[in-house]
This record gives C-alpha cells, sequence and structure tokens, in this order.
C-alpha cells in the first residue's frame, strides 16, 4: 500500500512517500479500515523531530487521527462490519492491565498512540481494535453530513480537550476558563467544550485572525498574548477573582501567567508543553487558593464515546484548514509547522 513515511528522525527532509506491506488482521478485535483521510496534530511533529524513549522502525507510517471504511474484521468483532464508515480513536489500550479494566484507557500501562509508538494513519489502510471504533455519526437536519476531512480531524483534539475541561478539571457552567495559543486543535475544541458546558471563556492567540475565528466560535473574550497582559485582563474581567479554570498545553512561556490568571479554588489542567517543561510554582501560593495543578493525556472509551455522541447531535464540528492529497503530505507538515493554521490540516487519501 502508499504511506507516508518517516525514514528516520530529524527534519522534513526525512518525510517520503513509499510502498510499505499492508497491515493485516492478527487480533479476533482487530479492525481494518480503508483510510479516506488523515489528520495531522502537533505530535505528528514531534514524533519527526524525535522524543526521548521513542524508539521507532524506519519507515515508519506517520499520523494519528483518520477516518475511512472498515475494509475487514477479526473473529471477535460485532459492533462494525466492512463498508461501515468510521472514525476512531487514536490512543491504543491493552484493555488487560489494572487501568483498563478500571475503565481508564489512556492510564494504560501499555498506551501507545497511532503514528507516535505505532503505523499511522497516512496511508491506505491501518488496523485498530473494535473498542477504538465508532461509526461517523449522521447529523440531525440542518447540518451537513460530516466528509470523511472532518471526521479524521476530530478524535484527538476532541478527546484531550473533553478530558482536560470536563474529566479532570471538573469545569461547572458559569465558570471562567482561560485557554492559551486558541489557534491549536485542542485549545480550539477546548473552547467548543466549554461554551457547550456553560463556561465564559477568554482565548488567546498572537494572531488577529484566529481570535476572530475564536469570536465566531463563541468566544466571550479574545485577548492577543503578544499586545496585552494577560493574567491582568483576566483578573480585570473576573473583578478580580481570576480564572476557574486555566487550559494549559504552552509550558515555560505561559506557566507563571497561567497561575497569576489562576483565583481561589482554580484548576490549571495541562496536556503539554511545546516551548519548555521545567515549570516551577511557589508552595505558598499552591496550598494558600488551594489550586489543582492536572496533568491529562487523551481520554477514555467512555470520553470517546461521549465525543461522538455530542459530535452526532452537531456540536464540536472540526474547523478544517486545508486538505493535501497523500502524495503531498509533505506541504501538510509544512503547514502545520508554519503555526498559521486556522483549524485542523488533513490529509485525503
Ligand atoms: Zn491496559
Amino acid at each position: 500500500m502508499r504511506a507516508f513515511v518517516l525514514t528516520g528522525h530529524g527534519d522534513f527532509s526525512q518525510l517520503a512517500l513509499a510502498e510499505v506491506p499492508a497491515p493485516d488482521i492478527r487480533h479476533p478485535l482487530d479492525v481494518r479500515v480503508r483510510l479516506k483521510a488523515g489528520a495531522l496534530n502537533h505530535l505528528d511533529l514531534w514524533t519527526v523531530r524525535g522524543l526521548p524513549g521513542l524508539t521507532l522502525e524506519f519507515p515508519h507510517i506517520l499520523g494519528g487521527d483518520g477516518a475511512g471504511i472498515v475494509d475487514a474484521v477479526g473473529p471477535g468483532v460485532t459492533r462494525v462490519r466492512a463498508g461501515d464508515t468510521v472514525l476512531f480513536n487514536p490512543g491504543i489500550s491493552c484493555y488487560r492491565c489494572e487501568q483498563c479494566l478500571a475503565g481508564e484507557h489512556s492510564l494504560c500501562v501499555e498506551y501507545r498512540l497511532l503514528g507516535e509508538h505505532l503505523p499511522g494513519t497516512l496511508a491506505e489502510y491501518v488496523v485498530v481494535p473494535e473498542p477504538n471504533v465508532a461509526r461517523i455519526p449522521q447529523l440531525p437536519a440542518p447540518h451537513a453530513p460530516l466528509s470523511f476531512a472532518e471526521a479524521a480531524a476530530f478524535s484527538l483534539v476532541a478527546l484531550t480537550a473533553w478530558r482536560m475541561l470536563i474529566t479532570r478539571a471538573r469545569l461547572r457552567p458559569g465558570e471562567t476558563v482561560l485557554i492559551w495559543g486558541v489557534g491549536g486543535g485542542v485549545a480550539s475544541a477546548a473552547l467548543r467544550i466549554a461554551k457547550l458546558a456553560g463556561a465564559f471563556v477568554i482565548v488567546t492567540s498572537s494572531s488577529d485572525v484566529k481570535l476572530a475565528r475564536a469570536r465566531e466560535l463563541g468566544a466571550d473574550v479574545t485577548l492577543n498574548h503578544t499586545q496585552v497582559d494577560v493574567a491582568r485582563e483576566v483578573r480585570a474581567l473576573t473583578g478580580r477573582g481570576g480564572a476557574d479554570v486555566v487550559v494549559e498545553h504552552v509550558g515555560e512561556a505561559t506557566w507563571d501567567q497561567s497561575l497569576r490568571a489562576l483565583g481561589r479554588g482554580g484548576r490549571v489542567v495541562t496536556c503539554g508543553g511545546t516551548t519548555g517543561s521545567a515549570l516551577a510554582v511557589d508552595v505558598r501560593r499552591l496550598f494558600w487558593y488551594q489550586w489543582d495543578i492536572l496533568g491529562s493525556t487523551m481520554g477514555n472509551a467512555e470520553e470517546y464515546r461521549e465525543v461522538v455522541r455530542l459530535l452526532g447531535q452537531g456540536h464540536l464540528r472540526p474547523s478544517i484548514d486545508s486538505v493535501f492529497p497523500l502524495a503531498e503530505a509533505r506541504r501538510a507538515f509544512e503547514r502545520l509547522a508554519s503555526g498559521d493554521h486556522v483549524g485542523k490540516v488533513v490529509v485525503e487519501i
């Protein structure tokens, strides 16, 4: 099959279109999907560069998110069959360990991601376990049907943002949320989820174009973080009380401001640190204000079912920035790395 692969860690000169063996059904619960679209996430850029502890066999197929048509299933599969149109949760668990049996699939001791640890979705076929697969929902009128590109762009960011805000930070209606860097996929999914949850949402970006888009998606306040002191603005907007929840994924560049913006009993929840990972906290402020500092990664099967259910009601529909053919997938990586994208970058297969 044709696939877009990484031939070794480094830069985009290591990206190539290649002919590789198609994956086979190996386990009774395997589902093989003929992919129609794959979507990129920031994680794909990290995989190109190489991550500590990540050892890959090359050529390695990139891409975590995807959508397509079921092509073959193992003998134990009952929920989908050949011909079904599907999307899937790209976080693959063992479904056997103590964490998995307790329903905490993203804490699985063997947790792996498509495109990072496992062969990814920028290919004609991918194999995923049945518990990860969901049918692409039919939306009620007057919503237009979901395209494969939209379905492919949905899963990773919606699942991540849902667990961050709803499960980990326990966001409640009427609370104030600060979301950094709203151009990013997780941040933009977090904006939709926070509005759906009835929160007052403040978002930041360095781009006025991205802030205008965030207002269309319901952001209550938009701040250009290159022009204003975000923590001071949040304090002023909340009668000096501060935000109840801060959505972090930036790390060193924003951490201090995130804590200065955080109110009493506030929760800061993070899924990454793209600008650096060494963060400091003043323990006196931590205990006095009774803050929660929360880590979050992907989500479990129940959370995935919930975000797909909401998608089926017409909520959380992803925005697409651009779509590239598989043969030009390198341009998709360049687009993502430029930071100019507004919405998800998709590869059509
Ligand atoms: Zn497990």
